[in-house]
């Protein structure tokens, strides 16, 4: 529900009566200078009448709204990651490791995989592993490696942010914050990386609903995120044949109804290296703007998710056949 506020309200009395009414008063909007904005957003509760909300000092007007993530639907298609377009018409390739395991490591990825057009070099600095024995990643060292393998070779970074603490080193060197499968519904985690500011690639949660990921964006952007970008990275089901189930529906669902932009990481949602390619092309053809792959110099040695890393070596060749596949823009942006 939206209250607006006459241009001589006072702003905190309003609240005041709201908040006396009962209502969730969730968010009094600032303008770019801090001043309050003319109007508030609050909960909806059926003791209170829109007519009784009207009649409070200082109200203009009040608007029931039944869209539940209106900052999400009011995004649009396109997210801009320092000066790179996710979201258009090309489609964005985020690459690298699974973990940056070593500065030479992700330097040697990097520089394979620039000249081959890959916006995002993408690698985990701060690793969610389902074993607390397994590597947990090399931690603030390894931003520092992945940041400097970025700038030498012209690419943007996207890594994991894995805890509230991590937030600020994270934020400082990404270009787009990864909020992994694990935290989505993380709503503290949200909120930190949200005043981050920065934009964020929002995984969906491995049982996750279209509307809870939906709502851990608005979380994002009712915190000051920059825009979200969405990843499917698959989800869990009855059969363990592949490492996830790849929701190739929520992929069109959220392209073409929704009209946001919408990662595909196949490496995760197969969980091994021989299905990228066709489930790659199959995300672009549903609508996806863009691919998340992992890859590794040498991916048995790999310190995790080497069974889903594409061999450096073969990875000038899968981006190729991957590419062959991206659809030609029609008229109505891609939908049929
Ligand atoms: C990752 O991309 O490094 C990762 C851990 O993915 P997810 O959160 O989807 O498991
Ligand atoms: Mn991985």
């Amino acid at each position: 529900m939206i209250v607006s506020l006459k241009a001589d309200a006072n702003p905190a009395e309003v609240l005041r009566a709201l908040v006396s009414r009962g209502l969730w008063v969730t968010q009094v909007e600032k303008s770019a200078s801090g001043e309050p904005r003319h109007y508030v957003i609050a909960s909806y509760s059926a003791a209170t009448s829109v007519e009784d909300l009207a009649s409070i000092d200082g109200v203009s007007g009040v608007t029931t709204s039944k869209v539940e993530h209106p900052r999400v639907s009011a995004q649009g298609p396109t997210v801009d990651v320092s000066g790179v377009v996710v979201g258009g018409v090309k489609p964005a390739f985020m690459v690298g490791p699974c973990s940056v395991e070593s500065e030479a490591h992700v330097r040697e990825i990097a520089e394979r995989i620039a000249p081959l057009g890959v916006a995002f070099l993408r690698g985990g600095a701060y690793k969610p592993r389902t074993s607390p024995y397994a590597f947990q990643g090399h931690g603030e060292p390894a931003l520092g490696w992945l940041k400097r393998a970025a700038e030498a070779t012209g690419m943007k970074v996207v890594t994991e942010a894995l805890s509230e603490a991590d937030v600020p080193a994270v934020a400082e060197l990404a270009d787009l914050v990864q909020i992994g499968s694990r935290n989505m519904q993380n709503y503290a985690l949200l909120k930190a990386v949200g005043r981050s500011g920065r934009p964020v690639l929002l995984k969906r949660g491995m049982s996750a609903t279209m509307d809870e990921w939906l709502h851990s964006g608005e979380y994002l952007l009712a915190g000051g995120a920059r825009g979200v970008i969405f990843c499917e990275r698959g989800i869990r089901s009855f059969d363990d044949a592949t490492r996830n189930l790849l929701d190739l529906g929520a992929v069109a669902l959220l392209a073409h109804v929704h009209k946001l932009p919408v990662i595909v990481d196949p490496s995760h949602g197969a969980g091994r290296r021989d299905l990228i390619v066709p489930l790659g092309r199959a995300a672009l053809a549903a609508g996806a703007a863009g691919l998340m792959i992992e890859t590794h110099a040498d991916p048995p040695t790999a310190l995790s998710d080497g069974p889903q890393a594409i061999p450096l070596a073969e990875i000038t060749a899968v981006l190729r056949e991957l590419r062959a596949a991206i659809p030609r823009p029609t008229s109505n942006g891609g939908a049929s």
